[in-house]
Formats: structure tokens, C-alpha cells, sequence
């Protein structure tokens, strides 16, 4: 059975950064699905721009008729904070048998050591790591020991076992942020062909950032 990739963000908003290393990911590391799954309320940062239902909106059109893309609202759904680590808990009950790989972006990967519980992660799944331009894998440190304790370039690794290893994988580089758009929006510019125009009219619609934005 093919891997379930998870990828979780606050996709505020969501764009083609993610949309791109998510659908690589999925053709060549061969995964059934891709679940998109919008976290609640980020613990390492403020507040979210915009409201769990609007992120969830963006991300839901966004993905529209994409074959192994889903939405996943469990986290969006949760009370409290949102830890990585109670949703793969969950998950893994769910699909005992299956391959997990929790995607996450090389920004991400760099702070998961501040994660709740960052050390049992690869008890309940694999990670999978996007290079984003300009971070470099770890070296040094606790990534940099978990990293070459687990690391593995085969493929076929995230396929024969459910969980435990870390794989790197090289995506095509897109410099797009969801802050940038934001700032974009807010200063009153277009944020055309940096996401699916479909999460542009919700963005348009809903006014969401202009205002926001400019209050922080
Ligand atoms: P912000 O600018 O608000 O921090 P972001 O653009 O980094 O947002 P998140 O929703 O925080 O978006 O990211 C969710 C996941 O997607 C993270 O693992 C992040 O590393 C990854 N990611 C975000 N942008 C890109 C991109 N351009 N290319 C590859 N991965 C990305």
C-alpha cells in the first residue's frame, strides 16, 4: 500500500509553493494522497490572518479536482493548540499498517526540535523534507543526528516500512511565501499567478488581508 503524505501548514493563504512540492511529492515519491490539513492554532506563532473557515475555504478550492489531493479538517476542528504529534497519534490509529510521511517544508524541518514532542515523530511516521530555496539541510545539532540517523535517499524505504525515516527531496524552487502575499494584498497589489485563481476570488471576495494586514 502506498504512503499517505501529510502536509500541514496555516496556508494563509495557500499558493503554489505548496501546491507544486506538494503534487511532486505525491507523483514521485509515489504517495496514494496528499492530505492537506490546515492546523488550528499555530503554537510557535500568532495568530493566523485569516479565520480556520476561510483557510480551509482557500485550501479546499485550491485543490479542487486535483486526483490524491484532500483536506484533512481534524486539526481545524481541535480545540487548542494544534501539535503535530496528537495528529499523527491519531492518524497512526486509523492506519496501523500504513506508510505516514509528514511533509514539511526545509524552513519547517530546520525548527522541529522546538516541536512538541519532536523526538517521537518518527515512531508514528516518516518525514519528508522539500528543499526550499535558500535552506540547507541541518548538519549539526539535533536535526543534523536525527537526520543521519534515519536519513534515506531510496524512495522504496517510505514504501516498505510504515514509518521512521527522514527523505530530502529536491522541488522544483519557488521563492512564494504566504507572507509575502499577504504584504502583497495589503499594499493594495494583485496577488495573480502566485496561486490558483480560485483562492484569489476568496482572497478578493472575503477582503481578507487588505484590512488585516495593515492592522498587525
Ligand atoms: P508564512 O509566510 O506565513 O510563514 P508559508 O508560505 O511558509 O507561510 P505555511 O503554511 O507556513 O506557508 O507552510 C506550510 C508548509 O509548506 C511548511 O512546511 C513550509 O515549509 C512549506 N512551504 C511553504 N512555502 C513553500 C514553498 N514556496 N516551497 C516549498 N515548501 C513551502
Amino acid at each position: 500500500m502506498r504512503p499517505i503524505g501529510i502536509f500541514g501548514g496555516t496556508f494563509d493563504p495557500i499558493h503554489y509553493g505548496h501546491l507544486r512540492s506538494a503534487f511532486e511529492m505525491l507523483q514521485a515519491l509515489r504517495f496514494e494522497e496528499v492530505r492537506f490539513m490546515p492546523c488550528g492554532d499555530p503554537p510557535h506563532r500568532g495568530a493566523t490572518f485569516a479565520d480556520a473557515e476561510l483557510r480551509f475555504r482557500m485550501v479546499d478550492v485550491a485543490i479542487a479536482g486535483q486526483d490524491g489531493f484532500v483536506i484533512d479538517d481534524r486539526e481545524l476542528r481541535r480545540n487548542g493548540p494544534s501539535y503535530s504529534i496528537d495528529t499523527l497519534i491519531q492518524l497512526r490509529g486509523e492506519f496501523p499498517d500504513r506508510s505516514l510521511g509528514l511533509i514539511l517544508g526545509m524552513d519547517a524541518f530546520l525548527g522541529l526540535h522546538r516541536w512538541r514532542r519532536w523526538d517521537e515523530i518518527l515512531e508514528y511516521a516518516h518525514i519528508v523534507v522539500a528543499h526550499r530555496p535558500g535552506w540547507k539541510a541541518p548538519d549539526i545539532g539535533p536535526l543534523g543526528e536525527l537526520l543521519s540517523e534515519n536519513g534515506t535517499h531510496r524512495v522504496d524505504d517510505l514504501h516498505t516500512t510504515t514509518h521512521g525515516r527522514i527523505h530530502i527531496h529536491a522541488v522544483t524552487q519557488l521563492e512564494i511565501s504566504s507572507t509575502e502575499i499577504r504584504d502583497l494584498v495589503a499594499a493594495g497589489r494583485d496577488p495573480r499567478f502566485l496561486m490558483p485563481d480560485a483562492v484569489r476570488n476568496v482572497i478578493e471576495e472575503s477582503g481578507i488581508y487588505m484590512r488585516d494586514a495593515h492592522e498587525q
